[in-house]
């Protein structure tokens, strides 16, 4: 099939029943992630910073804002990238980062679980620490502290944008993941990205309006190498099966994804978000609702262990 300019296509893009050529389908990525972003973050004297993973999320989104702030000056892209301590998985992960890294030249910093925290994440589940803090899967103890290191450092190295790595099947798993459980102020939380918090940056989110097998398409045709194993705890995950859930429903009825992301959205300007009566953490000045906030109160429980 041929693509609307008349050449050979590459994809056909089911919810907007079109083909696209591959020069087309990787403008139309690009223009989706500038829609996102806007003239207030794509500007001179910026530095954003990257939680890099090694996935095809964290390193199609660096290569693309890469290529945005190439030409704009005083800007500045750093990037952070989280090792967990996660055998056979993290490892494998942070040699695509340092080689992608080392191709673009862009800034790396390697923050890890063990240094930061005394643990690794194999460590915590090998001694079923997890229990003591009444985590039931590791990815509600790790994903927290992942985003709680990206912060600290993005903070450190004083930077305006924290970019996280979420696509649109992301997005909506954790939509719904939250609506599901209940979790009202989660759902508020996680689409304003706000917080009065002195040591919070603002993150953004790029991939939002892209897909993920458009992730996948656009890393492949651009040749970048990423890590295609799934993190072996990932599957024990209640994102894991809401996954399963919204690929069914695409499946059925093209654009499901794009109309959940309209939808919380819309419900988003309703809503007029209040933080509450927060207090300063003692020990890292987060806010939160006690004398701690949640991930100091996990690590000073895992210290007297
Ligand atoms: Fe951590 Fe879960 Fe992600 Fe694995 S899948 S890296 S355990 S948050
Ligand atoms: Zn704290």
């Amino acid at each position: 099939m041929k693509c609307a300019c008349g050449r050979e296509s590459v994809y056909y893009q089911r919810y907007a029943n079109r083909w696209l050529c591959e020069d087309c389908f990787k403008k139309d990525v690009e223009k989706r992630v500038r829609k996102v972003l806007g003239r207030e973050v794509i500007r001179n004297n910026v530095k954003i910073g990257v939680g890099i993973s090694g996935g095809k999320d964290s390193l199609v989104m660096t290569y693309i804002l890469k290529k945005f702030y190439d030409s704009i000056p005083n800007s500045e892209i750093i990037c952070f990238f989280v090792d967990e301590g996660i055998k056979g998985f993290r490892d494998v992960a942070k040699k695509y980062v340092v080689e992608f890294c080392k191709e673009f030249d862009i800034d790396l910093r390697i923050i890890s679980f063990k240094e930061e925290i005394n643990y690794t994440m194999d460590e915590l589940v090998e001694k079923n620490y997890l229990k003591h803090l009444n985590i039931g899967k590791p990815c509600s103890f790790c994903g927290v502290v992942r985003r709680y290191l990206l912060n600290k450092y993005a903070f450190l190295n004083n930077c305006t944008y924290l970019a996280i790595g979420h696509n649109l099947d992301d997005f909506c798993q954790t939509i719904l993941m939250n609506y599901i459980e209940g979790n009202v102020k989660n759902i508020i939380q996680f689409g304003k990205d706000v917080s009065s918090s002195t040591n919070f940056v603002k993150r953004i989110k790029p991939l939002k309006l892209i897909p993920e097998e458009e992730v996948i398409l656009y890393a492949k045709l651009n040749n970048l190498k990423y890590q295609k194993e799934p993190c072996p705890y990932s599957h024990l995950s209640y994102r894991y099966k809401i996954k399963k859930i919204i690929e069914m429903l695409e499946e059925d009825k093209p654009g499901v994804r794009f109309g959940i992301l309209r939808g919380y959205e819309s419900l988003l300007k309703l809503i007029e978000y209040r933080e509450g009566n927060l207090k300063k953490c003692k020990i890292c000045g987060s806010l939160c609702s006690g004398e701690l906030c949640k991930v100091c109160s996990w690590l000073e429980i895992l210290k007297g262990l």
